[in-house]
């Protein structure tokens, strides 16, 4: 089974397939459904997520990366045949660095904790919709949420 092609590269607990699916969904509005996929990875590091995509480019392998699931037009909907990246564990704000007003985040870190972050460096992250508190930096970019 090709799930256990990232067991080299991966702890069990970072890979989820077979019944453990069940739990999870490819949208907040339809966390009823089972997610369809090979298996779900949750990678905790920028050299894990390169692996992970060198195995599935060598074995063929189309990936679905899901963030907070928020989206609006289906993107991160799956087949069953896709392997599906989760940034859920990427999830560090790495430096809030007040003097350049700048922040360094993992793509995974929800919106909602950047404002939170910025405010506490009293600054403001004027980024801001309804879906703040879900929607992770990596989706609001990939999708030029906001504008
Ligand atoms: C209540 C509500 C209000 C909303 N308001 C607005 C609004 O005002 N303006 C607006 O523009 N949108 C809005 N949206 C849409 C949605 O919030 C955005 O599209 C959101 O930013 C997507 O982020 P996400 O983390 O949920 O991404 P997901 O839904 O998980 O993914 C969206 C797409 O990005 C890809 N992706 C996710 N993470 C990465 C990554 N790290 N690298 C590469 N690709 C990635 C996925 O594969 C998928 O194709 C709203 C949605 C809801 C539910």
């Amino acid at each position: 089974m090709s799930f256990r092609l990232f067991e080299k590269i991966l702890e069990p607990s970072q890979i989820i397939s077979g019944e453990g699916l069940k739990t999870r969904y490819h949208h907040i509005w339809h966390m009823d459904q089972s997610l369809k996929a090979v298996c779900l990875l949750m990678p905790a590091s920028t050299e894990e997520v390169s692996s992970i995509l060198k195995i599935c480019y060598q074995n063929n392998l189309p990936v679905v990366v899901h963030g907070g699931l928020t989206n609006l037009v289906g993107s991160t909907e799956t087949n069953g045949n896709e392997v599906v990246i989760s940034t859920e564990r990427l999830n560090s704000i790495e430096e809030v660095d007040s003097s350049s007003r700048t922040m360094t985040v993992q793509s995974g870190v929800i919106l909602e904790h950047i404002h939170e972050a910025a405010t506490n460096a009293d600054l403001l992250f004027p980024l801001n919709f309804g879906a703040r508190g879900s929607a992770q930096i990596g989706g609001v970019i990939s999708t030029n949420a906001g504008g």
